[in-house]
């Protein structure tokens, strides 16, 4: 502790990610309500007899108190968890599910890209995260109808919805039927760039249901619209995560917690691919040698 003045406080998180540091700690990616993406230390957890261990698993809701400055001025990016109680923890109804866990994977990534910068908060986010996770987990609706409705809003929330009722070049209120990812989403017959793509009209109701949280109309839909659906909410997402992602080494601390989300080459935003074939979870190896926390 010496020197240092940090703090406990509570706060009550997703887990989004979970990294092996050392023999027996975890380092854990976390989204909380009210301090935004932060990531944390778990000490022991990988002990057999850890208490912490089984409540740290991925897509979890948690309530936990940690250890650090919340607002992050002591120049210590990591903080410590210091309690956890699970709240709900969704991961354990995923396992053995592979469509469900892989959308959740998804779920959980995106929630990471679309953090950028740790500790800035995003209440609305959170709360987006934690409801598609608990939908995921209650099973009412389609999995990939959830990780769309999801990623639509937040899309939205990024201020990179599609446009779906009027043209995204010139605005024209309406039902367009081409869709141009880099034009922004439906085009009307004037504005259409060439490549465009001309999904069936349900598939764009689809995406407003979706979008408006409507599901009646979602609900009901048949399985090819659901995957001409999934496709283009897929390419949109990978088009403005690659865009965000040429910026954020500019506006991205150093230290440890650039090191995962951001220096990741653009390329590789293909894993954010449509539901069902969605994010390996292979980060979970990155290795992460160095504590700064103490
Ligand atoms: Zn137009």
């Amino acid at each position: 502790m010496a020197g240092y003045r940090r703090q406990l406080y509570r706060d009550d998180a997703v887990v989004l990610r979970v990294q092996k540091l050392g023999e027996s700690d975890r380092i854990i990616t976390l989204l909380t309500r009210r301090h935004g993406r932060l990531r944390a230390v778990a000490r022991g957890v990988r002990r057999t007899t850890s208490k912490f261990g089984a409540r740290l698993e991925p897509f979890g809701h948690v309530d936990l108190q940690l250890a650090g400055d919340p607002k992050g001025e002591l120049g210590s990016s990591l903080h410590t968890v210091s309690q956890v109680e699970g709240i709900d923890l969704y991961g354990k109804r995923f396992l053995g599910d592979y469509p469900r866990y892989t959308a959740a994977s998804a779920i959980a990534e995106t929630a990471e890209r679309l953090t950028p910068v740790e500790r800035e908060p995003s209440l609305r986010l959170f709360q987006l995260t934690l409801g598609a996770l608990r939908a995921l987990a209650d099973g009412e609706h389609a999995t990939t109808l959830v990780l769309d409705a999801y990623l639509l809003r937040g899309m939205a929330l990024a201020g990179w919805a599609p446009a779906l009722t009027a043209c995204a070049v010139c605005g024209t209120p309406g039902r367009h039927r081409a869709f141009s990812v880099p034009a922004g989403g439906a085009v009307c017959p004037d504005c259409r760039p060439p490549g465009a793509a001309h999904p069936a009209p349900a598939t764009i109701d689809l995406m407003s249901a979706l979008t408006v949280g409507d599901w009646r109309i979602a609900d009901a839909t048949e399985h090819g619209v659901r995957r001409e659906c999934s496709g283009l909410v897929a390419a949109h997402l990978q088009w403005h995560l690659e865009r965000a992602l040429r910026s954020l080494p500019l506006v991205d601390r150093g230290g440890v917690s650039s090191a995962s989300g951001a220096g990741r080459p653009a390329g590789d935003t293909g894993t954010v691919a449509p539901a069902g074939a969605a994010l390996p979870p292979d980060r979970a190896s990155q290795d992460v040698s160095r504590e700064s926390n103490e």
